[in-house]
């Protein structure tokens, strides 16, 4: 029982409303027959029980398609039609990828003519997952599996690197991806040092006694270049973040778009774009605002300059470095900002420069891309931190948040209730 298992929670509703649930479109099961099954066999993740037959694990080859699985079930080329429509528009689903994990029912009896129950279970992720029953009418479902999620604590010293301290100690990889988007307004996590410490106490998902996921960090300190930078995540009804000890924002905020005043998207972030000029498909790894000649571009967030200069079909290009993890790129730039070049730090809001036409362009706009750890992402979708402080009024929870967790963090290998009480937590180590 060393660093870990503090408390187990049940969440089974949060994960089932993440997907789309889809009633039944033909037919309903009587749930009177339900609850006599329930009686006597337990129901796997996937709601049925085991007297359906032996759950078997299989994975997508590549000459393996939604057909071939469901005509080896016995399933016939019209049912398979409709199948496939519903999943396309219910669920959104079209084909199976290579590798994909599925499982099927291996009748207890099988026979020459049927080996498989008519139910198939097509995995989208380690918890998510698309189900198509044909027992009785056609039932295609997206759905997920029930999540415990316990608390854990992991402490560490950085010898080769994070991720090899946290397997070697039996975590997830998945905690120093956490870690390393925590602290990337502190600490370059490329650059970590011999000798750097962590410690934190973070959720797990759990599925069927199986690990599927990292959830949230609660409280983590990681000591860098022996300076100790801590960070404890809040939230009531009004806020949610991560706070130093003295309850200040931890994560800075990178804006929206590029400019001080709302401007029109031109063309989306888009992998399937096709190309106006090269009249081919392009992925468009960027957004494009359609902004008059000569808009000022200011920097989305504080960083530093790495490149500002013509580069062929980018025009005049201008990329700022905002931490280890985030970094943004502006083009077809008409000119330059006052003082912007290689090197030069910039403050969130500054001009960098002014929208124009240069490079590979059909007309004036500004192309806009924000890479994550070096992948182009959609910056109107994806979730940025925020910089905001806590409000004064949360203080009081908050300083009693902190207490617990920096007295938990202490104590590598305590054990915790989710209803600490201070005073007998010390009684305990
Ligand atoms: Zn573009």
């Amino acid at each position: 029982m060393s660093h870990y298992f503090l408390v187990l929670l049940i969440v089974s509703a949060s994960f089932g409303s993440l997907g789309c649930y889809f009633q039944p479109k033909i037919t309903e099961l009587d749930s009177q027959e339900l609850n006599e099954i329930n009686e006597e066999f337990p129901i796997d993740g996937f709601g049925y029980s085991s007297d359906i037959g032996i759950l078997e694990r299989g994975q997508v080859q590549a000459n393996e398609s939604l057909y071939v699985l469901l005509n080896e079930m016995g399933i016939s080329q019209q049912v398979i039609r409709q199948v496939s429509n519903e999943l396309k528009q219910s669920v959104g689903f079209r084909f199976l990828k290579e590798n994909q994990i599925y499982y099927r029912y291996r009748l207890h009896n099988s026979t020459p003519e049927a080996h498989y129950a008519p139910i198939l279970i097509i995995m989208e992720s380690n918890i998510r997952f698309v189900k198509v029953d044909v027992t009785d009418g056609i039932l295609v479902q997206a759905s997920a599996k029930p999540i415990e999620i316990r608390f854990r604590q992991v402490e560490g010293l950085i010898e080769s690197s994070l991720y090899e301290s946290l397997i070697s100690q039996g975590h997830s990889a998945g905690v120093g991806m956490e870690l390393s988007e925590l602290f990337a307004w502190q600490i370059d996590f490329f650059r970590l040092y011999r000798g750097d410490k962590y410690r934190a106490i973070y959720e797990e998902f759990i599925s069927e006694g199986e690990v599927v996921g990292v959830g949230r960090v609660l409280a983590a300190e990681f000591v860098h270049q022996n300076r100790p930078y801590q960070a404890f995540y809040y939230e009531d009804g009004q806020q949610q973040g991560y706070y130093d000890a003295e309850g200040n924002g931890i994560q800075k905020a990178l804006l929206k778009a590029p400019f001080k005043y709302n401007q029109r998207i031109s063309s989306s972030f888009n992998y399937n774009r096709f190309h106006p000029v090269l009249k081919q498909r392009i992925p468009h790894t960027g957004t494009d605002y359609a902004a008059p000649l000569g808009t000022p571009v200011i920097a989305v967030g504080d960083g530093e300059i790495i490149e500002s200069r013509y580069r062929g079909v980018n025009g005049n290009i201008v990329q700022i470095q905002h931490n280890g993890m985030y970094k943004t790129a502006y083009l077809h730039l008409n000119g330059f900002g006052p003082g912007i070049k290689k090197g030069v730090q910039v403050k969130q809001g500054q001009v960098i420069g002014y929208v124009g036409r240069t490079g590979r362009v059909t007309g004036v706009h500004l192309h806009y891309t924000l890479y994550k750890n070096n992948d182009p992402v959609n910056s109107v979708t994806v979730e940025l931190p925020s910089q905001e402080s806590l409000a004064v009024s949360a203080r009081d929870a908050f300083f009693l948040e902190v207490q617990k967790y920096s007295y938990l963090l202490g104590q590598g290998g305590l054990v915790l209730a989710t209803n600490i009480d201070l005073n007998d937590v010390g009684k305990n180590s």
